[in-house]
Parts: C-alpha cells; sequence; structure tokens
C-alpha cells in the first residue's frame, strides 16, 4: 500500500473563495494560524503578518471566522 502526507494532496484546487488578508486590521494575535484546520496559514516567525499557502487552503473560511478584528476577508475565486 502506498502512504501520501497531506502535503502531496493540493486541497487548494476544490477553493471556491480564497481567505485575503488586510494587514491594516490584523492584531498579529495568530488566532487564524491556530484554528487552520490544513496548516494553509503560514507565519515565519513571531511578529510577521501571516500568509496564506493557496496549493493548500481550502477556502473553508474557518480563519475568517475566528479572527476578531475582521482581517481576514473570504473572497470568491474567479471562474
Ligand atoms: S486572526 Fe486575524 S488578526 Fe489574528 S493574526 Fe490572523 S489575520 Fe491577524
Ligand atoms: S480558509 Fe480554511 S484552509 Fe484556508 S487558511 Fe483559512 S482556515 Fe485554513
Amino acid at each position: 500500500m502506498t502512504t501520501r502526507t497531506t502535503e502531496d494532496m493540493h486541497t487548494g484546487t476544490w477553493r471556491t473563495f480564497r481567505p485575503v488578508i488586510d494587514a491594516e486590521k490584523c492584531v498579529l494575535c495568530y488566532s487564524c494560524w491556530k484554528f487552520c484546520p490544513d496548516l494553509s496559514m503560514i507565519v515565519r516567525e513571531e511578529g510577521d503578518y501571516p500568509s496564506v499557502d493557496l496549493l493548500h487552503c481550502k477556502g473553508c473560511g474557518i480563519c475568517a471566522n475566528e479572527c476578531r478584528p475582521g482581517a481576514i476577508t473570504m473572497e470568491r475565486e474567479p471562474l
């Protein structure tokens, strides 16, 4: 049996909405990073703004839901 990690699965191809971060509203609390079920919210170093791994982000919107300052908007992908 062949095993694969989820890293090999490009779940970003499922996405119909993508998270867009407004850095002006971001307070660097990293709730988005903590709650993302796919480890698709990337924080390279403490103090950096988060960014999204669009190859794996499936657009579930949990990060936007957990972002208290409302810094993340889910925007529709172009058809
Ligand atoms: S949850 Fe919102 S405010 Fe907190 S780090 Fe993420 S984008 Fe910034
Ligand atoms: S939309 Fe879902 S998968 Fe994408 S970064 Fe946010 S929580 Fe993670």
